[in-house]
């Protein structure tokens, strides 16, 4: 078999996505793999599948018991023999579990780091042959990160004491510098392939609401989503019990989860939700790492997290399955306040020193104040977070509550030629804030340090809000007028076409948002589902998500591991007829055609 043979074969997909084929090649070729990807983008279809094609076993490092559970259960459905070892099983379960996979049984074995020192573990590496060696979650292993595991050091160990090196692959969906180099540099990479797809998930839109009647707005949304799948997140316990009461109350079957409940509560509010018996969760941030629910069709957070790591990872879990998706901020200045006490209250490791905590106090601070920004931005949305996570984007994505809100066209011609009179003045680069504050005259200490309180230009603009300079320099730099360096500084150059625009022969027209206060609230339109279906179409989608439940239930797995939403709304734009047009729906694979086909077949046929 091949790997697009693999990939048909057990997962039922026709094609590989972004990055996913480079990694699975590095793999196959011997090398240690790194892939940074976002939330959603397949990140376990780059392991499992050359898992399938390597000769042993492939070990699988992840730290969260849910998601083992999870990923095991849906690769059993597929019909990959695989298990998972952590502190769900007893020991006799675990004994079992070593033993079948001493015999050969399982092609790819889920591990807690905690284990993977024990000596029935050590004893089952010592007798196998392991392939691969794949670290999830791999920021777990940066100090630097917000998620550091010490366990997971345990990991190098194994590595290091095994008799032949297998290949070792890492998965995570941190970006940050300091994180990417913490994992290649601990896990002791060789020769990586390193790979980083772009962070846009383009099926979700982005909304920051700035509203005094969260409660009833929250209640609201809810409403209208009727039975989809949520996730509303809140900063405290308190809230997350404030906001389920009033949900439970006007009749919103939601269920609650935060660190204060006990054990069995979390356990079954989760699968409550994980099952789609319960449509809506209301919770701390506790909940939801692992968690690989694919339906989930929107995610609102009642408070804002502390920084956009957060609120991207937060969000992310909203449209897994490639479908589209709401992420919803309520923004208040409040939150920010109640933050600010959260990290004062954050605790923190007892070996670390004065100077080490300070550093990490300054980080929080000014990740909060990013966090800040983008629920007071006027920019688009998806561009601010993806600029924050060091993309280039374009100025408007048309998918987020600041492009779709009403918007002004204006010719800014006259600002741009001012602009580059100033650029040409200052003879020294700078970056765009700067420009900003001199044209706009700013009194700043570093406008006067540079001397730009000198040049002609200074205070020429003084009408237009420094904000709405750096806008408009930024989509400059976009249409190719004006040139960045691409470090840190972003230091500004003319380029050709800008002495266009300074001799008049070209016009400059952008789009503004509306500015606040004036009544532009409701988005123009949203940009409908992938899937397009008419309402004949939703009806048999009901039908099918019916018999998906009922299949659910008996074979007791969630329902999206049976099928996704997608993969319906995949049947019911297809309308199969017979196994092999079944085949031919995405997410439909061999082994779940030989378990579910017929009766979906039938279902549709029914029709
Ligand atoms: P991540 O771990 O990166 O967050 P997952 O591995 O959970 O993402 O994948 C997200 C969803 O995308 C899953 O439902 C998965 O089956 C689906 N998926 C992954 N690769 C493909 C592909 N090549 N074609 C279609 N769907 C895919």
């Amino acid at each position: 078999m091949d790997k697009y043979k693999v990939l048909k074969e057990y997962f039922g997909y026709d094609g590989f996505r972004d990055g996913q084929e480079e990694l699975i090649d590095g793999i196959l070729d011997g090398r240690d793999v790194l892939g940074i990807m976002p939330t959603g983008a397949g990140k376990s279809i780059c392991y499992q599948v050359p898992a399938l094609l390597l000769p042993g076993i492939t070990v699988v490092i992840s730290p969260l018991i849910s998601l083992m559970k999870d990923q095991v259960r849906a690769l059993n459905e597929a019909g990959v023999h695989a298990a998972y070892i952590n502190s769900s099983l007893s020991e006799a379960q675990i004994e079992k579990a070593m033993y079948l996979a001493g015999q050969g049984r399982y092609k790819i074995i889920y591990v807690a780091p905690e284990r993977l020192l024990s000596g029935l573990f050590q004893d089952f590496l010592s007798r196998v042959t392991i392939s691969m060696v794949t670290v999830d979650e791999a920021h777990c292993i940066s100090q630097w990160g917000q998620d550091f595991r010490p366990s997971y050091l345990n990991i190098v160990h194994m590595i290091a004491g095994m008799r032949k090196r297998p290949v070792v692959s890492a998965f995570t969906a941190t970006a940050t510098e300091e994180v990417k180099n913490d994992i290649l540099c601990v896990l002791g990479l060789q020769n990586p392939k390193v790979l980083v797809t772009g962070f846009d998930r383009e099926n979700l839109y982005f909304e920051v609401r700035r509203s005094a009647r969260k409660d009833q707005e929250i209640l609201q949304y809810v409403k209208e989503h009727g039975r989809e799948s949520g996730i509303i997140y809140c900063a405290t316990r308190k809230n997350v019990e404030a906001v389920c009461t009033v949900l439970q109350e006007e009749g919103v079957p939601a269920v609650r989860y935060h660190a204060g409940l006990s054990p069995e509560e979390r356990r079954r509010n989760q699968d409550l939700f994980i099952f789609d018996e319960c449509p809506v969760m209301v919770a701390t941030n506790a909940f939801g790492m692992g968690i690989d629910k694919s339906n989930v069709r929107y995610v609102l957070h009642y408070n804002m997290p502390q920084s956009m790591e957060n609120y991207y990872q937060e969000a992310g879990r909203a449209g897994r399955d490639g479908e589209r998706a709401e992420c919803v901020l309520f923004y208040s200045p409040q939150d920010v306040r109640i933050n600010q006490f959260l990290l004062e209250e954050k605790e923190f490791r007892e070996e670390m020193t004065g100077e080490e905590i300070e550093a990490v106090r300054e980080r929080d601070a000014q990740r909060l104040k990013r966090m800040t920004f983008y629920g007071t931005t006027r920019d688009c949305l998806r561009g601010y977070i993806l600029r924050y996570f060091g993309e280039k984007t374009k100025r408007r994505c048309e998918n987020c509550s600041n492009c779709l809100y009403e918007y002004l066209e204006e010719d800014v011609t006259e600002i741009c030629q001012k602009v580059i009179q100033g650029i040409q003045e200052a003879r020294r680069g700078y970056g765009a804030g700067t420009i900003a504050g001199a044209l706009h005259g700013s009194k700043s200490e570093k406008i006067r340090g540079y001397g730009l309180d000198r040049i002609p230009s200074y205070g020429r603009l003084s009408e237009v809000p420094e904000y709405r300079l750096k806008e408009i320099i930024g989509e400059l730099v976009l249409r190719g007028i004006l040139r960045s360096t691409d470090d840190k500084y972003a230091i500004l150059s003319l380029t050709e076409d800008a002495e266009q625009v300074l001799s008049g022969n070209a016009a400059v027209v952008m789009k503004f948002s509306k500015p606040a206060g004036k009544k532009a609230a409701e988005p123009k339109k949203k940009k409908p589902a992938s899937g397009d279906l008419d309402a004949a179409g939703w009806q048999l989608f009901e039908r099918l998500r019916e018999l998906r439940m009922q299949i659910a239930r008996q074979e007791k797995v969630p329902p999206y591991i049976v099928f996704t939403d997608k993969t319906l709304v995949d049947m019911c734009v297809k309308k199969p007829r017979s196994r092999a047009q079944m085949l031919d729906v995405s997410g439909v694979g061999a082994a779940k055609y030989e378990k579910y086909g017929e009766r979906f077949l039938d279902c549709i046929k029914e029709a």
